[in-house]
């Protein structure tokens, strides 16, 4: 069926796309007004595969991994390098339609409906200059292929929790991972940024040629063009002394109590966070997980010695008994290891906040309103310790939100229909019983379910926002690339 025989009527359309489109605002968006003709004209413009509504193969090329969100654009191309991603921006703007950007679908903010989505999953390359400890990155990276290449060269990439993630969408929202206490956030360590903007153009984006769109685009995530690669430092890294212990429920008071003692005495040298995990009656999780709320510790430690790194471990190793976990030597691409995230895609509501303080009435509320013993549908609640490397700026500065602050908060549901008003609504209950600690700012990529570009906003410092407001109006003024953390 060609673009030009797409039915109008909602009913029959919604048969086509699936009951994500039934409102009609989306409905107007999705159906083109640009002639078949044009898309093959746009066709002929790029290698990749070109996917427009009705086609067989879009909600398969467009499909996320956090299957909360749909997305339902006009049309998808499939880029294979940077001369696809030019000529697609091109061709979305010279036809009036919103650009979107997918990798991995990890982070989806809202449905790109009626965009022409840039999927860049087929960009896989990876350089890795052992002698310069760098590495070149295409889009559609995710974190284990740079993890496993770097390795062989005894190095290691600034990787977050899960390694299933995409290296481009993580380090421009900032990426906080488990060496960041003691090296900042991943996009402190971006030394060039090959950037396709609004005018089509692709741009190499250093410090050097233009220092204020480097500035924004490490921090300002997908509002100034579609990365096409991204150059990183890697650092002289093999192993960590790292890992994660699980304590049962009725242990969450003493561990996290033990906790908020014991993170602020570590040096930047370990990074942890502890999460209350409502786990699933899953067959595959062993019996003491097994359909059980227990509280996860993950640890790690990047100095060089190891007594060191088990003389800080021991007093969480006491706090309640273990049920099961393992903290000792890990190779950097097994870092997975240490948060233990699910692999499989999930539906999942998501929300975060800073912290400036845990104290023991924090942990209480926390408790009070999260602990064991009362009934949540939620699947996490993590604090992360943040500060060390985190709280300063790079040398060469950026615009990564959330900096400076000693914590953070980050809750998680499931991201189902039949809970659309229950998991918002409790997860937000929860951080709004830790009001009194909070602190003005987030992490984007912890910023989750946002209302619009004003939460966006809220998360940078207002000095930050009007600059790169400032920055995006000189690059993208038509708002081209709006479907992501907009501000
Ligand atoms: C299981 C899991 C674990 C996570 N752990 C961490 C963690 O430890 N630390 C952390 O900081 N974050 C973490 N995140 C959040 C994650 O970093 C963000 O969701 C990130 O946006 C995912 O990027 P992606 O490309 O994989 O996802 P996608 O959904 O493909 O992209 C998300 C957004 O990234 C931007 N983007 C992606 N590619 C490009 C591009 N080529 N050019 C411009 N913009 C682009 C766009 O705004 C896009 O909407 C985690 C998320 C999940 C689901």
């Amino acid at each position: 069926m060609s673009l030009t025989e797409l039915p109008r009527e909602p009913e029959s359309l919604s048969l086509l796309l699936g009951p994500a489109v039934l409102d009609m605002a989306v409905l107007d968006s999705l159906v083109p007004d640009f002639p078949a003709s044009d898309v093959d004209d746009l066709r002929s413009r790029v290698h990749g595969p070109v996917f427009a509504a009705g086609d067989d193969g879009l909600s398969a090329e467009v499909a996320t991994w956090n299957v909360a969100i749909t997305h339902t654009p006009a049309l998808a191309v499939g880029a294979t390098c940077a001369a696809d991603v030019s000529a697609a921006v091109s061709w979305a703007v010279a036809h009036r339609l919103g650009v979107a950007v997918q990798a991995t679908g990890h982070g989806p903010v809202r449905n790109a409906a009626g965009s022409l989505m840039v999927t860049t999953r087929r960009m896989q390359g990876v350089f890795i200059d052992p002698e310069a400890r760098t590495a070149r990155v295409e889009a559609g990276v995710k974190w284990h292929r740079v993890m496993a290449a770097a390795a062989e060269f005894g190095l290691a990439g600034m990787c977050g929790s899960s390694s299933d993630v995409g290296v481009v969408g993580y380090t421009l929202g900032g990426g906080l991972g488990s060496l960041g206490r003691k090296h900042g956030f991943a996009a402190d360590h971006v030394l060039a940024v090959e950037l396709v903007t609004a005018d089509g153009r692709l741009r190499r984006v250093t410090a050097d040629s233009e220092p204020e769109l480097f500035w924004a685009v490490r921090g300002g995530k997908g509002n100034f063009g579609i990365v096409t690669a991204l150059e990183i430092e890697l650092l002289p890294l093999t192993t960590l002394y790292a890992g994660g212990l699980f304590f049962a429920g009725v242990d969450a008071a003493a561990v996290l109590h033990a906790y908020r003692r014991w993170a602020p005495s570590l040096p930047e040298d370990v990074t942890t966070s502890v999460a209350i995990l409502r786990m699933p009656p899953m067959d595959e999780l062993p019996p003491p997980l097994r359909g059980q709320t227990v509280v996860h510790l993950r640890y790690a430690y990047s100095g060089i010695d190891e007594a060191d790194a088990e003389r800080f471990i021991a007093p969480m190793r006491t706090a309640a008994p273990v049920l099961l976990g393992f903290v000792g030597p890990l190779r950097t691409d097994e870092m997975d290891a240490i948060h233990m995230d699910p692999v499989d895609p999930v539906p999942a509501w998501e929300k975060g906040m800073l912290l400036a303080d845990l104290t023991a009435e924090a942990v209480d509320a926390l408790l009070d309103a999260a602990g064991p013993q009362v009934e949540v549908p939620l699947i996490m609640v993590e604090v992360r310790q943040l500060g060390g490397a985190l709280a300063r700026q790079p040398q060469e500065p950026n615009a990564v939100a959330g900096r400076g602050a000693p914590w953070m908060v980050f809750v998680l549901g499931p991201g189902v229909p039949e809970l659309a008003q229950v998991v918002p609504a409790v997860g937000r209950g929860v951080l709004a019983a830790l009001q009194r600690w909070s602190m003005p700012g987030c992490l984007l990529n912890h910023l989750g379910d946002v209302s619009g570009p004003e939460e966006v906003a809220a998360a940078y410092p207002r000095a930050t926002v009007e600059r790169l407001r400032a920055v995006k109006r000189a690059v993208d003024p038509a708002g081209v690339f709006t479907f992501g953390h907009a501000f």
